[in-house]
């Protein structure tokens, strides 16, 4: 009765989950979700239908979950919106690398084989890892992303069905309509007309809402993303950030802002391929930690006298990622010994000289110089000394032969080894790219200036055991002590 049979492993009780149901309660949404014996459909902890009897609910802790159980998706509260998997499911790794990679090589038809080979373990081991912590099959979380995604784009967009069906990974729209019609019992057409959506925007021009858990630091979020724009390629005015990006050939850009409705992040996206629709909303979940769960983290950094008061000041303080590994770690390394201001400005040449053109209306006008680029540009004309220049180039090499690929990392501890061996790159940078490129939530720079000065140790290792009560959010409480250094002294002295 708590959970599906089989699913071992969760921080939730069906106590918990029965009062944040009777409850409504935000907080959970996402973290678990209520199967309906009556009606047949699954729900999110937030949905406004008449709540049913304990007796007649099961719980799941994925949407997955009670699709393989024969569930179908609400049409009132859309478990589709939902915000995604939080990282308390942090306790199997593999398990998150494993959806990491399903996100971010789109939804192919590898199947579970090819996943499970990259992950470098057997089909059957991840089988049963996917059944204990995420209560379903690789293939059922896949298939259920997909069915999501389409069922977003239904909702949200103008997209002609053809393109929808692309965009989620259908192939062709036969086999999307058929599975449309086996989960809501409906047509895409009979979807769409039942949704309202903005008709204003241009052909390939996309708005999509994320969903996250409340409580979310948009303020402190953009303060930091502010602080480290690189002019031309990042923007950010009033109350909103925005980029341009490339993926493959093409280009485009993105803006995010705090939407009007509760808990929820407004994109819109600006892309002429559809089919990279889902990679680009993945990667901006990610780059704005909208998966977060805030309460586990809150009570463990509550515990330490030296975090409270900033913790319950500035509660849902989010962990800024970024759009390419490979854009942060050039940025990182251009902020070696420089204050952020000195960086930004390096960050600003680098783009001038080697950096794409964007034809875009907002006041972008460049694209981040690609690595193939820069490993062959004479960076010593931007003012660079020689052993960032050679610090940068030597990774633009190697993420060109592919050695290092930011794309696709199944396993961050060879990952950040590979890393490591590069000419220029001390511990400090990898613990930077760990925290912002691969959204380690543990990841910790016990060498950084700012933080030792904010916690008053002589020494990173002193700072390192200080740090051990922190974990497993040790990068949440960086940026809190950073952000509490920035409000003291002000944006423009903090280094890096
Ligand atoms: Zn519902």
């Amino acid at each position: 009765m708590i959970y599906a049979s089989g699913v071992e492993d969760l921080t939730l009780d069906w106590r918990v989950c029965s009062r944040a149901r009777l409850s409504r309660d935000p907080r959970f949404d996402g973290k678990f979700f209520i199967g309906a014996l009556n009606s047949g459909v699954y729900c999110r902890s937030i949905c406004p239908a008449p709540t049913c009897k304990e007796k007649n609910v099961r719980y799941f802790p994925t949407a997955a979950a009670a699709a393989e159980a024969g569930f179908r998706p609400c049409l009132r509260c859309r478990p589709e919106c939902s915000p995604g998997t939080p990282a308390w499911l942090g306790t199997s790794n593999t398990v998150m690398r494993a959806l990491r990679l399903i996100s971010e090589t789109g939804l192919e038809d590898g199947g579970v084989e090819l996943l499970a080979e990259r992950l470098g373990i057997g089909a059957r081991h991840l089988r049963r890892l996917f059944l204990r912590h995420l209560g379903a099959s690789p293939r059922t979380v896949a298939n259920t992303r997909r069915l999501h995604f389409a069922k977003k784009l239904l909702d949200e967009t103008i997209l002609p069905m053809e393109h929808v069906a692309q965009a989620s990974g259908f192939g062709c729209v036969r086999r999307f309509n058929a599975a449309i019609r086996a989960t809501y019992n409906r047509t895409p057409t009979q979807i769409r007309r039942l949704a309202r959506h903005a008709s204003t925007l241009r052909e390939d021009e996309y708005v999509l809402k994320l969903r996250f858990r409340p409580p979310y630091q948009w303020e402190s979020m953009l303060g930091f993303l502010a602080a480290r724009a690189t002019p031309g390629v990042e923007a950010v005015e009033h109350g909103s950030y925005r980029r341009s990006i490339v993926l493959g050939n093409l280009q485009g850009y993105f803006e995010v802002s705090l939407a009007e409705e509760p808990d929820t992040l407004n994109v819109r996206i600006q892309f002429p391929d559809p089919r990279s629709l889902f990679l680009i909303s993945e990667r901006i979940r990610r780059m704005f930690d909208v998966n977060a769960d805030w309460q586990p983290i809150a009570r463990r950094l509550r515990t330490d006298p030296m975090l409270q008061a900033e913790v319950s000041a500035h509660p849902g303080v989010r962990l800024p990622g970024c759009w390419d590994g490979f854009e942060l770690a050039t940025r990182a390394i251009l902020g070696q010994q420089v204050t952020v201001k000195g960086a930004t400005t390096l960050a600003a040449r680098l783009v001038r000289a080697f950096g794409g053109r964007l034809s875009a209306p907002n006041g972008l006008t460049h694209l981040f110089p690609r690595p193939d680029v820069l490993a062959d540009a004479k960076l010593s004309d931007i003012g660079l000394p020689a052993s960032r220049a050679e610090a940068i180039q030597a990774l633009a090499r190697t993420v060109c032969n592919g050695k290092i690929d930011f794309g696709r990392v199944a396993d961050r501890d060879a990952f950040l080894k590979q890393l490591a061996e590069l000419p220029g790159i001390g511990q400090w940078t990898i613990e930077y790219v760990a925290m912002r490129a691969l959204g380690e939530p543990d990841a910790f720079p016990s060498g950084d200036i700012r933080l030792l000065q904010a916690t008053g140790m002589t020494s990173p290792s002193a700072l390192e055991s200080r740090a051990e009560k922190w974990r497993p959010w040790r990068a949440y409480a960086a940026f809190y002590l950073w952000n509490s250094a920035r409000a003291s002294k002000g944006v423009s002295k903090a280094l890096r």
